[in-house]
């Protein structure tokens, strides 16, 4: 009799299913969620709906298995050494160091911890004016990222977003990017020019293409292209700043801000709309 008992508990156990994300197993019974949701949905959260909504759509879309990344809330006290670097169009840019830093990969052992960062990553922090009321089109180029990551396969030619942190004074947000240490298109090219091999040369200019289609193949037209908006590291070449970017099948909003107009790929002023092939004018 009792070892039958214990068969049914056995079983039991197994069919805890998470209340979370519904599809895997609690670890015990004393669990309500899985290994995974656990991991996922204890990280912090800004107490503003607009910015909660976006990070738990992309928390809620890794556990259900529908989407493989997450954008992040991250507490202010994770940045040391911050710097201002420039003025944007309606943004101020400031520079970093993040602490625990941006996720490396996810663990989901047992007695680990499930989200590996890569400590002490240099950021790059754009402060958005008056933002403490932030609206859902402000964070248009986290939406528009998140959205380019949908595709099956990205190339590394996007620069990252890694979420949201908030500056306490002013309760400004501000947008947390990689901070890409070889500048610019032109600071990249004015100082390296004739160190740079043409093999090289053709290397990044293929990531640009890389980061266009895949920007395209989302049906997004990136809508602010110019060699201000083109980041370089050792390894890569990114295509950067989605702020103005817009989804190419929705109908074109005229009461747009502009940040830089001499810059805009010149697709953008036809009144039909945006052309999708602003690669081929802006390459
Ligand atoms: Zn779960």
């Amino acid at each position: 009799m009792s070892l039958s008992r214990s068969a049914r508990t056995v079983v039991s156990k197994i069919e805890i299913k998470c209340i979370k994300c519904k599809i895997r197993i609690t670890t015990d019974e004393n669990h309500e969620t899985c290994q995974v949701c656990y991991g996922i949905f204890k990280t912090n959260l800004s107490g503003n709906k607009v910015i909660d909504g976006i990070i738990r759509n992309t928390q809620v879309n890794f556990v259900t298995g529908s989407k493989d990344w997450i954008l992040e809330f991250i507490p202010y006290d994770q940045f040391k050494d911050i710097e201002f670097i420039a003025e944007g169009g309606f943004s101020k840019i400031y520079k970093a160091i993040w602490v625990d830093g941006p996720i490396d990969y996810f663990s989901f052992k047992p007695d680990t911890d499930n989200i590996v960062r890569k400590n002490n990553f240099s950021v790059v922090l754009k402060r958005l004016d008056n933002s403490k009321n932030i609206t859902s089109e402000e964070l248009n180029e986290l939406k528009v990222y998140y959205q380019i990551l949908s595709n099956d396969m990205i190339s590394n030619g996007i620069g990252e977003y890694f979420g949201i942190t908030q500056e306490p004074n002013t309760k400004d947000m501000m947008i947390i990017m990689p901070y890409y240490e070889l500048g610019d298109l032109m600071r990249y090219l004015s100082n390296n020019f004739y160190n740079i091999s043409w093999r090289i040369k053709l290397d990044r200019l293929s990531s640009i293409i890389l980061g266009l289609v895949d920007i395209h193949r989302a049906k997004i037209i990136h809508r602010d292209l110019h060699s201000g908006n083109i980041f370089f590291d050792k390894d890569y070449a990114y295509i950067g700043d989605l702020g103005i970017s817009r989804s190419a099948t929705e109908s074109n909003n005229d009461n747009e801000r502009y940040g830089i107009i001499p810059y805009m790929a010149p697709g953008s002023f036809i009144f039909a709309g945006p052309i999708s092939d602003d690669s081929v004018i802006s390459v």
